[in-house]
């Protein structure tokens, strides 16, 4: 490979020029610098039952031994073990499910394989890796919604390994298991891959549609053997196991080779405020961002920025090339963006001018995650916590060519768990606590997935057992309703055509965006966020271009919007009810309870705020006609007694301030334990509760029925409050900020907020838990 840049900078070198720039600062932005080692890989014989056909196709590919982990999963596979194997990426998941599953196709002619993927394009990478291996009569297949009518034949009689989705095998295989039975019949491995993709309501939906496809197999009289592929978290035999319906062994220890990075972790500054009472920010995690990439490529270092959007990857590639051509004319065109969207020859053009060195550095959104192979770069800068750790390391990979050691940087974004990760490195390097939740039981995700099963084949009781509870009392109450038949035999759909079922749906059809005058669709808003996103005269921004919205069409899902760029910006508020229905569990800990259970939410959108811009200065607060929304979910709440608040020494009058801050805080860290996105949750804190009776946080999962995301706050209860407690201890502004206790999706705006008593309040609540942590240990 040719290349122009001559980096004399090893990675400690860089970091030290990256932090020089900060000249003046007092404080210095780096808070941890962690040197992750070279690994060296830890191969494994081929397991004594490969078939010598499979092992040479592997070998014909340069692959002359398995790391271990890929043995040990493979071998507990063709034992019949279900396994998940959840190891780093480019760790070699997919050998250790090819290894046992191309082994039975090849030593048994009629056996069968069906593979899962969460995109098509992961499928089509797959489907070339089968095809390159060459094996005979194997003949692998993608099946999925782009395949023609014709071939969709061929497959179901002549393919033994196909490749699919969760959607497809809800909508089309399933449906139609009679056309399937001979594959079903023969069936002897289902592959799961990327199987934390399948999290929240998406999540719990998948974990019914392989509930039917094993009473599908069942019925056909095979039992397959499952192997999931799955990103490093918290607890992947518990999430398997949960999707699955079955035990899973996991495998965990990455045998593969990696190389050493210098991985630090940024804080931007605390800037000056503006006037006495603005609130304080910090320096923006793009302009920060921005700013490192302009002096790694001064210094002549390959480069990559990732950031979340798309926006984000405009913003910091001009603002680099800016000040890069202010240095020296013309080095701004070593710089470019790149984001999903753009034409595949581009994406080609751009990979090869990195690649070459023409191009230095490039601003992406997370567009090369997935599929496209870019590796060797000198520097990673990730621009905000990505959202889970499989994300961070997928990203920081990106770094490091022919074992040189390289280097990655972790720049907070401003927001509570960005600030928390900084200043706890173990929670970024030590073992990983965030675990992929689902809930199969929510009733609204059972209830149409139960019809569905119905309309595949009437249910029987021992079928309802399969799914889990609570299917008994669900099928009873479809009957009820009439959508079921109760007959001796089973439950019986008694429809004409199919239940209308959709694997993501939230409660609601997205609303779309149109621009009225030209009639063009700028994007779609989900249901939940519609009221406060696109209400008549929100500001809605789209890829930086500003627009005004002038109807909300709530029966047809539209809002008609027209381009404008005023001076202020739009802040909904809202009015939010909340009544417990049922507590499912909870922990009696002296002046602190902690509850898990069902509660009914209602939110209206009732006014918005439109705030200059730059000052945010309020110039109106002005009324709207929104209707009233209902949601039944799961919360965890916990309460704290006045007595113990007091004690504390948080005044009553301070009660509200400091338990807002703490709900605030609090949700945005809950993403560090599961993975959930601080929008798929909400909150509500009062100083008196009417059915708890006293000071309470509840927050509680945003979709119908909930998602799981309540459920593991509640089991790791301690762990996530205490890491709410630290979030907002370590901040260092004065009364509260974006980065600690401030919440953009406050319909309070944000008032009242104490972050020095939300402390206290945590801190009373940990120390009572803590003297009660054997009754926590609930499943
Ligand atoms: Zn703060
Ligand atoms: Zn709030």
């Amino acid at each position: 490979m040719q290349c122009v840049t001559s980096t004399a900078f090893g990675p400690a070198e860089l970091l030290h020029r990256l932090r020089a720039r900060g000249g003046g600062a007092t404080v210095s932005p780096v808070t941890h610098i962690e040197r992750v080692p070279a690994r060296e890989g830890r191969t494994a014989p081929w397991p004594a039952w490969t078939d010598p056909v499979v092992r040479a196709a592997f070998a014909a590919q340069g692959i002359s031994a398995p790391w271990e982990h890929q043995a040990a999963a493979a071998t507990l596979a063709r034992e019949g073990t279900h396994v998940v194997l959840a190891t780093g990426t480019a760790s070699g998941k997919s050998l250790a499910y090819q290894l046992p599953a191309l082994d039975a196709l090849v030593t048994d002619p009629r056996a069968t394989v069906l593979y899962l993927s969460p995109t098509k394009a992961l499928a089509a990478d797959q489907l070339r890796n089968l095809v390159r291996l060459g094996l005979d009569g194997v003949r692998p297949a993608t099946y999925d919604g782009d395949t023609p009518r014709e071939e969709r034949e061929w497959i179901r009689q002549h393919s033994r390994f196909v490749l699919t989705n969760p959607d497809m095998l809800h909508h089309s295989i399933l449906p139609g298991h009679g056309r399937w039975g001979v594959f079903l019949r023969r069936l002897r491995y289902v592959v799961i891959d990327e199987c934390h993709t399948y999290r929240g309501v998406f999540g719990s939906h998948v974990a019914h549609v392989l509930r039917r496809l094993r009473r599908a197999t069942a019925r056909y009289g095979a039992s397959p053997t499952f192997v999931l592929a799955s990103a490093t978290s918290g607890d992947p035999a518990g999430s398997a196991s949960r999707l699955t319906g079955l035990p899973v062994t996991e495998i965990t220890s990455d045998a593969s080779p990696r190389g050493a990075i210098t991985f630090a972790l940024w804080e931007p500054p605390l800037l000056e405020p503006v006037s006495e009472d603005a609130s304080p920010i910090r320096r923006s995690a793009l302009r920060e961002t921005a700013d490192l990439l302009t002096d790694a490529v001064v210094a002549g270092t390959r480069t990559i920025a990732f950031v979340r959007s798309r926006r984000g990857a405009e913003v910091i590639a001009s603002a680099a090339r800016q000040s890069l051509d202010e240095a020296v004319p013309g080095l701004g065109d070593r710089v470019a963006a790149y984001r999903g969207g753009y034409l595949r020859e581009d994406r080609r053009a751009i990979e090869r001018a990195l690649l070459s060195g023409e191009l230095l550095g490039l601003a992406s959104t997370n567009a090369l995650e997935l599929g496209v192979d870019l590796t060797g770069l000198d520097a990673v800068l990730i621009c905000g916590y990505p959202g889970t750790r499989a994300s961070l390391w997928q990203q920081a990979g990106r770094a490091g060519r022919g074992g040189d050691e390289a280097l990655a940087v972790l720049v907070a974004r401003d927001d509570p768990l960005d600030t928390y990760l900084v200043h706890h490195p173990e929670a970024v390097f030590g073992r990983p606590v965030e675990a992929t939740v689902l809930d199969p039981g929510n009733p609204y995700v059972l209830g149409p997935q139960l019809c569905s099963a119905a309309s595949e084949a009437p249910l029987t009781d021992a079928d309802l057992e399969l799914f889990g509870d609570p299917a008994g009392e669900i099928a009873r109450q479809l009957v009820a309703e009439g959508v079921l038949r109760r007959r001796p035999s089973g439950y019986y759909w008694i429809h004409r055509g199919r239940p209308e079922v959709d694997l993501r749906g939230t409660g609601g059809a997205p609303v779309s965006v149109v621009e009225a005058a030209t009639g063009r669709l700028l994007g779609t808003v989900d249901h939940g966020s519609s009221h406060a996103m696109l209400h008549p005269g929100a500001v809605y921004l789209h890829q930086g271009v500003s627009y005004l919205v002038d109807d909300l069409d709530l029966e047809d899902a539209i809002a008609l919007v027209h381009q404008e760029e005023p001076d202020w910006t739009t802040h909904a508020r809202d009015v939010t009810n909340l009544s417990v229905v049922n507590v499912r569990s909870y922990v009696d800990a002296g002046p602190v309870g902690l509850f898990l259970g069902e509660v009914d939410v209602t939110n209206q959108v009732v006014s918005y705020q439109r705030r200059r811009i730059g000052s945010g200065e309020v110039i109106d607060t002005r009324p709207l006609d929104l209707p009233v929304r209902e949601l039944r979910t799961v919360a965890v709440w916990f309460t704290v007694s006045p007595k113990a608040l007091t004690a504390a020494g948080v005044e009553a009058s301070e009660f509200p301030g400091a338990l807002h801050a703490a709900e605030h805080a609090g949700i945005g860290l809950l993403p560090l334990i599961a993975t959930c996105d601080r929008w798929d949750i909400g909150g509500l804190s009062t100083a008196n509760h009417a059915d708890t009776e006293a000071p309470t946080v509840f927050v509680y999962d945003g979709h119908p029925g909930g998602a799981g995301f309540a459920e593991r706050a509640y089991g790791t209860a301690p762990e996530w409050l205490r890491a709410t407690r630290e979030a907002i201890a370590s901040c260092g502004c004065d009364a509260g900020c974006p980065s600690c206790v401030q919440s953009p999706k406050c319909g309070n705006g944000n008032n009242p907020l104490n972050k020095e008593d939300a402390v206290k309040v945590l801190d009373t609540v940990l120390a009572a838990l803590g003297g009660s942590q054997r009754s926590l240990s609930i499943s």
